[in-house]
């Protein structure tokens, strides 16, 4: 698949297209996936506009942080007594949307190495 052109969630985070927001603080936001694939799927993006994860700088630290903060809560919040976290960054490793996120998943078990 390829990246979007256009950064669909920005446009989440200023409410012009809706989503099923399931945390949210100063930092970041999180909804849950619109193609799920698995029984929690759930993303968590920084408010601020990163295209991958390949461009965060030293002041993005506590950025990320948040970030991983915030899926722990979510994990909590839902239920999950185990989950795993990615993060795609660019064409090749499967990210399509070209804003910073972490998919948070879990309600199923997962398999090694991912494909
Ligand atoms: O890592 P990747 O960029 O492929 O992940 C993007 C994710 O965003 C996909 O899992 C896709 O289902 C999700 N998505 C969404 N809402 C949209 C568009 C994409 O949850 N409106």
């Amino acid at each position: 698949m390829a990246m979007m052109e256009k950064n669909i969630f920005l446009d989440i985070v200023e409410g012009k297209i809706p989503a099923e927001i399931v945390y949210q603080d100063d930092h970041c936001l999180a909804f849950r996936d619109i193609s799920p694939k698995a029984p929690t799927h759930i993303l968590v993006i920084p408010l601020k506009e990163i295209r991958t994860h390949a461009d965060v700088t030293e002041e993005d630290c506590e950025l990320l942080g948040r970030m991983q903060l915030a899926a722990a809560k979510i994990a909590k919040q839902e239920g999950l007594d185990g989950y795993r976290l990615i993060i795609n960054c660019e064409e090749s490793a499967g990210q399509t949307v070209p804003h910073l996120h972490l998919h948070v998943m879990g309600g199923r078990d997962f398999t090694w190495p991912p494909g």
